[in-house]
């Protein structure tokens, strides 16, 4: 009997990543300031999902993912995103989705809707940390210091990948009219080229299916 029970549950615990739903995703509550976002109100309706990237690099080029400095910075400057997801692909929530995050700024989508400097109000911000090109990180730093940067803690890994893959699958439920297309999943740099460059050359759209 303990033994037919055993192999019972043994069962249910393997047939449980195969029954089709989306891998559990465990995120991590680690508000921000409310003056890093605004009440979301009706007009507000989710569409879209921006990445970006963050680092503490200017800070600290030898130690650029410090959850704190970074979430200091974020509530300093009144910004911030929904989630943030760490080299280790943990995912956090910053902001609660019921909420505006002020992630996007002043931009226009290259196609329509525009959202000519509305995209806070119609998208989920994902923060990878992350560091981009020496061209991309310019306004930074200089050679030398971006020189000084472990090349591990360039571009992203394998696990943020997997990670904002589901955490994708996971918003969209919520939020249908993300389409999984480059039209509603897109970059910073599409939306405010010039001003900003993240998530940049180094990001690779394909890992996460797109
Ligand atoms: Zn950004």
């Amino acid at each position: 009997m303990i033994r037919s029970l055993f192999s019972w549950f043994c069962l249910l615990l393997c047939l449980g990543p195969l029954s089709g739903s989306a891998p559990r995703l465990e995120i991590i509550k680690r508000p921000l300031p409310d003056s890093c976002s605004r009440a979301r109100t009706p007009a507000d309706n989710v569409t879209h999902l921006m990445v970006h990237f963050c680092s503490n690099a200017p800070e600290d080029p030898a130690n650029p993912y410090q959850l704190d400095l970074i979430t200091k910075v974020f509530a300093s400057y009144g910004v911030g995103a929904h989630y943030l997801i760490d080299r280790q692909g943990t995912v956090y929530e910053l902001i609660n989705e019921s909420r505006v995050a002020y992630h996007a700024g002043k931009g226009k989508l290259p196609h329509p809707p525009h959202y000519e400097n509305q995209m806070n109000a119609h998208s989920i911000g994902v923060e990878l940390m992350g560091i981009g090109t020496y061209e991309e990180m310019k306004v930074y730093f200089s050679e030398t210091e971006y020189n000084k940067i472990a090349k591990a803690n360039i571009g992203y890994t394998a696990a943020q990948y997997t990670a904002l893959k589901s955490l994708i699958a996971q918003v969209r439920g919520r939020h249908p009219a993300i389409k999984l297309d480059r039209q509603h999943i897109v970059g910073h740099d599409e939306y405010a080229p010039g001003r900003k460059t993240d998530p940049g050359k180094l990001f690779n759209w394909q890992a996460i299916g797109l």
